[in-house]
Formats: C-alpha cells, structure tokens, sequence
C-alpha cells in the first residue's frame, strides 16, 4: 500500500541529507564537547555550528541559542523560568488555543496560585487584540502566545503582539514550533523575548529543539545540573541531534522561498478540489494569514475519526486535532475555542503538507475522498 502522508504538523520525515550529517556523530566523534582532552573537544566546534545555522534561521544570535530535548521542555523552560526569575509575582497571559505543552505549564501555575488569563479567538482562529490589550493594562505579565497555530495553520500578528506586550513592561515567548522552517523569522524585526522550535517538525529528529533566549532576558535555569549551554541547561549535549538540527535549519533557509511556494500551490489544489467534490465541507481558519502547508476542514455531519480511519485504510496519513489530543471524541480545544458549529466541529480534519509531499498525494486524496464522506454521510445520524 502506498502511504500518502499529510501529517507534518505532528511530526516529518527526517530529511536524508540530516541524517547523513549525524551519522560521524554516532560513529566517531561521540566524544563530550565539554571534556578537556583534544578527543571530546573537537566535537565542540560542530555544537557551535550548528548554532551558528539555527541562529541565522532566525536572524538571531548564536549565543542566543540554548539547545533543549523538544518543543514541550523549551515551552515550560520559558514560561517557568521567566516567572522564577522575575523577582515579584507576574500574571501569565496566554491564548484558549496553544498548544498541550503551553496551557499545561500555566494551568500548574494557576494551581500554585497565579493569576492566568487565556486571550480568546474568533470563529476564523484570529486572536482578539482588545482582549489582550485590556489583559496588558492590568500590570506587567510573562506573555506566552503560539506564532502559528498547529491545528488551523492560523498565523498570529506576533511582532504586533510582542511590541505590545514590550510596551507594557512585560516578557514575551512566543511557541513557534509550526513556524520554523515553514516561514520566514527574522528576530531582529520581532521583539520576542523567547522562542520555542523542536526539531521534527522541520525534518530533524524527534529528541531535539532549542528555545531562543534574547540577550538580557531574564530567566531561571529549568533543568540544573552541569554547565552547558552556558549554565543555561544542565545536561550533556546531545550532539548528533544538535548537528542534525543545525543541519536541518540550514536547508530551511536554502529551501524556504522555493518549498513555501510549491507546498502551497498543493495544499492549495487540495483544498479547492475537496471543496468542490464535498458538499457541506468548510475551511477552518484565516486562510489569508496563515502557514503554507497546513489545511483544516471539516466534513460537516460526520467523525473527523471516522474520516482518519477511512483515509488510513488506504495509506493516507492526516489528523484530527492536534495528536496529543486524538483518541478522544470531543472536538479539540482549538476548534471549540473558535466557536465552530457542532456539526462542523466533530468532522474536522487536518492535512498538513511537507516539502517531501507531490502532486500525486493531492490527485490520490482527492480520487478517494469524496467516496470516503458519502460512505461516512449514509451512515450518520445528523444528516
Ligand atoms: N507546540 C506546538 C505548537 C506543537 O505543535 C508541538 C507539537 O506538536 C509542541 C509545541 C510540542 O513539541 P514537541 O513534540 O517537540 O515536544
């Protein structure tokens, strides 16, 4: 069976050329950069170009770089760390559809007794900015708002955002996971604070992220031990996973105008074609402001479940909410949090598009879908 896979925003294929990069770092030089002898040393120097190629991804600096395991630990490092280091109590301000790996940390700190606000969505997924203004009136706060969203693709205004949260004395980190890679970041125009990426969600292995700490920001060490990433982040580095990051920001960066443009015109054609060939389907999310790769539709009167299971019989990978969250039958927070009709809401289906994707997948879902939601429709109660 041939396996159509659509399902980047939970995680891509590790690009080739990655793992061609890492393979000495298994092999040869697995020594620890932080040793003192000529055998760990030498390994050091390709931590620190690695950095050099996520740093220049970002338009950031490289020692602003501090490398963590994956997305979830350099969300919490950010929102935890910043409210350790603040010196006085901050309220936290985050959004109604951020990922597990951000509402979790602060609904802990709402246990301890924080003050959390989570800014709401409108029915396209855009964020409301009055709502966030008049949250930012209320005293100084460490800010945790998503660049893109995972499930819709919906692209904040987080240079807008970040300027106000900068304004009103506050801290920003931005979790840009689905954003990296995708789209073009340039921190010298953005005055985040913090940033969150993870590595599989641009063709480096699962085990690897990095969270971008702007110089002077401050922030409480997360997980203590040891002195790497310059006292930032305990632990020895894992430097095959690091190199194969660096090595996969490098070919972001060589790739992004090209992919963006390609990957888009199939999501594109995917979505015109399945909204043509499915009555009662919908788009959900800004289209305008969002991420090239990444559609969310809902099938209305019908499972999203259902639909998955349907597609898997015939080797098409997609997803219906957000991973973490599938398995279950509720619609995910995201969607509910967009106010999307009942209906609509439990057929959502998310495709999301990588550079290894072709013309071929969109003709292939596009020949067995349609028969896949009038199967699904005959069999549902609602319609
Ligand atoms: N943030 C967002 C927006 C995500 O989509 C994900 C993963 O799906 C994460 C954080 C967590 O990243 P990781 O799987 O590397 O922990």
């Amino acid at each position: 069976m041939r396996t159509v896979y659509l399902d980047n925003n939970a995680t891509t294929q590790v690009a080739p050329e990655v793992t061609e990069a890492m393979m000495p770092f298994f092999n040869d030089l697995w020594g620890n950069p932080s040793s003192m002898h000529y055998f760990g040393g030498q390994v050091a120097k390709y931590v620190e170009e690695a950095r050099a190629k996520l740093a220049a991804l970002l338009g950031a600096e490289p020692s602003e770089i501090v490398f963590t395991s994956c997305g979830t630990e350099s969300d919490n490092t950010a929102i935890k760390g910043a409210i350790n280091a603040a010196g006085r109590r901050m309220r936290v301000i985050t959004t109604r559809v951020e990922h597990p790996a951000v509402l979790s940390p602060c609904r802990d700190l709402q246990e301890q007794g924080y003050d959390i606000v989570e800014i709401g969505v409108n029915e396209k997924g855009s964020l409301d900015l009055d709502e966030l203004e008049s949250a930012l009136e209320q005293g100084p706060a460490v800010v945790s708002i998503m660049w893109a969203n995972n499930e819709t693709g919906v692209i904040f205004p987080i240079r807008k955002i970040a300027r106000m949260v900068k304004e009103s004395g506050g801290v920003i980190h931005t979790d840009a996971v689905q954003a990296v890679g995708k789209i073009p970041i340039d921190l010298k125009k953005v005055p985040v604070d913090m940033l969150s990426l993870s590595g599989h969600k641009l063709h480096a292995p699962k085990g690897i992220g990095a969270l971008y700490v702007r110089k002077g920001t401050k922030l409480k060490t997360f997980l203590m031990g040891g002195h790497q990433e310059h006292g930032r982040r305990g632990g020895t580095e894992n430097v095959p996973y690091i190199v194969g990051l660096g090595r996969a920001a490098e070919l972001a960066a060589a790739h992004m105008d090209e992919e963006t443009s390609r990957v888009s015109k199939l999501r594109d054609r995917l979505e015109k074609g399945l909204l043509e060939t499915c009555p009662d389907s919908r788009i959900n999310g800004d289209t305008e402001h969002r991420l090239p790769n990444t559609t969310n539709i809902s099938f209305q009167y019908i499972e999203g479940e259902a639909v998955l299971y349907h597609l898997s019989d015939l080797g098409v990978c997609a997803s219906s909410g957000s991973a973490c969250t599938s398995g279950s039958l509720e619609p995910s927070h995201v969607i509910r949090a967009m106010g999307v009709p009942f209906t609509a809401a439990h057929g959502s289906t998310r495709f999301s598009f990588s550079r290894y994707n072709t013309d071929e997948d969109v003709d292939y879902l596009l020949e067995n879908m349609p028969k896949i939601v009038d199967r699904l429709r005959n069999l549902s109660p609602f319609v």
